[in-house]
Parts: C-alpha cells; sequence; structure tokens
C-alpha cells in the first residue's frame, strides 16, 4: 500500500477522464490536491468529490498554453498548501486531420496545449522544486509519440515532443532530487477516443496483446508509482502503458 499522506499534488486537465482518474487515485494514496484545467465547473467538482473522500483539495481554472496561467497555478498552490511535491501534466487535445489538410491552427493549438503546457508547467514548478530539493514531475506522452499515426502527425509531434522534454529536463532537475518520468497511454477507453470510428477502435484491439482496451484507472495506477517511493532511482523513463501494443 502506497502512503502519500502529507503529499501536494498538482494534476492539469482533471476534470474528466485519465486526469480525474490520477486525482481519485492520488487522493486515495493521501495527497492532497490542487485538480486544475481550463474547465472550472467540472475542475470544481472534481475537487468536490475529493473532499468528501477526506482530503483537501482546490480548483484552479488554467489554460496550461498561457505562462501567465500556469505562473499563477503554482502561485496560487504554494499560497495554499506551501509546497508542490507532485505535478502531473496530463492536459491534451486532439485536432486530427491529415498532413495535406491540416491547418496552422490545428497544427498550433495541438502544440501549445500538449508541448508548451507541460513546459509551462514544469518552468513553473520548478523554483518551488528545486528549493524543496524533492519533487516528481510525471508527463502524460502517449505511444503515437513513439510509433506515430497517420492523421495525427500534430499530436504525435507533440507527444514526440513531451518524451525529448522529459529526458532533457530529468537531467537537469537530476542533482535537485526531482524525478521526471514520463507515460505512453496506448488506447484507453476516455471521451477523447469514444468517437473514435469502430474500425479504428477494432483495429487497435488487433495490436494489442492484452486483447483490450485500457482504462483510466491503468495509466492511474502508473502514475501512482512513479509519484511514490518505490520509483524514487528511476527518472527520464518513459513507461508505456498501452497493454502491449508497442514494445
Ligand atoms: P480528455 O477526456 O479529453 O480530458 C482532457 C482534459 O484536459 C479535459 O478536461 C480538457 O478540458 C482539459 N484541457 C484541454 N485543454 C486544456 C488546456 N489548455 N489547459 C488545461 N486543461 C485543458 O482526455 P483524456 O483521454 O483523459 O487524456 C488525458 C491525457 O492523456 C492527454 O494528454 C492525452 O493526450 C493523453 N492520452 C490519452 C489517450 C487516450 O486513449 N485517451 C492515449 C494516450 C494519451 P475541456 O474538456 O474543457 O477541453
Amino acid at each position: 500500500m502506497i502512503n502519500l499522506t502529507g503529499q501536494i499534488a498538482i494534476v492539469t486537465g482533471a476534470a474528466r477522464g485519465i486526469g480525474a482518474a490520477i486525482a481519485f487515485k492520488l487522493a486515495r494514496a493521501g495527497c492532497d490536491l490542487v485538480i486544475s484545467d481550463i474547465d472550472a465547473p467540472g475542475a470544481s467538482a472534481i475537487a468536490e468529490k475529493i473532499k468528501e473522500m477526506g482530503q483537501d483539495a482546490i480548483a484552479m481554472q488554467a489554460d496550461v498554453s498561457t505562462w501567465s496561467q500556469a505562473e499563477l497555478l503554482l502561485k496560487e498552490s504554494v499560497a495554499k498548501f506551501a509546497k508542490v511535491d507532485i505535478l502531473v501534466n496530463n492536459a491534451g487535445i486532439t485536432r486530427d486531420n491529415l498532413l495535406m489538410r491540416m491547418s496552422d491552427a490545428e497544427w498550433d493549438s495541438v502544440m501549445a496545449v500538449n508541448l508548451k503546457g507541460t513546459f509551462n508547467c514544469i518552468k513553473a514548478a520548478a523554483r518551488t522544486m528545486m528549493k524543496q530539493r524533492r519533487g516528481k514531475i510525471i508527463n502524460i506522452a502517449s505511444v503515437v509519440g513513439v510509433i506515430g499515426n497517420a492523421g495525427q502527425a500534430n499530436y504525435a509531434a507533440s507527444k514526440a515532443g513531451i518524451i525529448g522534454l522529459t529526458k532533457s529536463v530529468a537531467k537537469e532537475f537530476g542533482a535537485r532530487n526531482i524525478q521526471v518520468n514520463a507515460i505512453a497511454p496506448g488506447y484507453i477507453q476516455t471521451d477523447m477516443t469514444k468517437d473514435l470510428p469502430d474500425s479504428a477502435k477494432e483495429a487497435f484491439l488487433t495490436i494489442i496483446p492484452l486483447q483490450r482496451a485500457g482504462q483510466t484507472e491503468d495509466v492511474a495506477n502508473a502514475v501512482l508509482f512513479l509519484v511514490s517511493p518505490l520509483s524514487d532511482y528511476i527518472t527520464g523513463q518513459v513507461l508505456h502503458v498501452d497493454g502491449g501494443m508497442v514494445m
């Protein structure tokens, strides 16, 4: 049983899906939470549920793609809880299209939220974590960032960027006892994937050795391991949570 009592975790994009599952998992392990999302009512609803579980939680509306909002997110979190032990960069979007049809807006928005948003939040949290000489940063990438995907050049590039960012920051922050790792989920059942055509869902299942779609809980379990003391000697790694799809 992993016990994180007294630790403070910030999860971005935590109003639903994988982010909400991560927040609940960390709360059950004893963390107090900052539930951050661009969706303010959604974030508040999750924070309320966490308080009902007996942990402290605040909701913070923040668009991670904007530096000033990431900076404010960290400032208000530290004002409330006096420290930050865990940052989970989970906020992410898709704007799928074939490259020849992809607009500048589709490219730019995905890079801004997924890659720049991760950079912004790491940079905003770094000062506090460096002073503390401890911290765990988890960046949610994707298997698509490793193997690519037709129709997702923007998304795949942003997730591949997150992997490079993770490894670089792990090298920069290691001396300060800050572990930085990425998780690469495969096909996970959330709102993001519910509108995939049935043919695409079936195609995924044929390449997943464990022969099922992943659940948000599967990703949250991996996050719990990577923020716990069980992973204190692990940094700069990409943990695939994909039923064996990519190996
Ligand atoms: P989701 O259900 O779409 O949830 C994403 C959350 O992020 C939403 O609450 C969304 O708010 C929020 N968000 C969007 N833009 C934001 C911004 N600029 N700033 C802050 N929050 C923002 O997605 P999910 O499936 O849980 O995915 C979570 C993460 O896992 C993403 O990084 C995704 O790329 C990654 N991932 C997912 C899968 C999968 O199969 N589902 C696979 C690999 C990786 P709104 O609802 O208002 O947009």
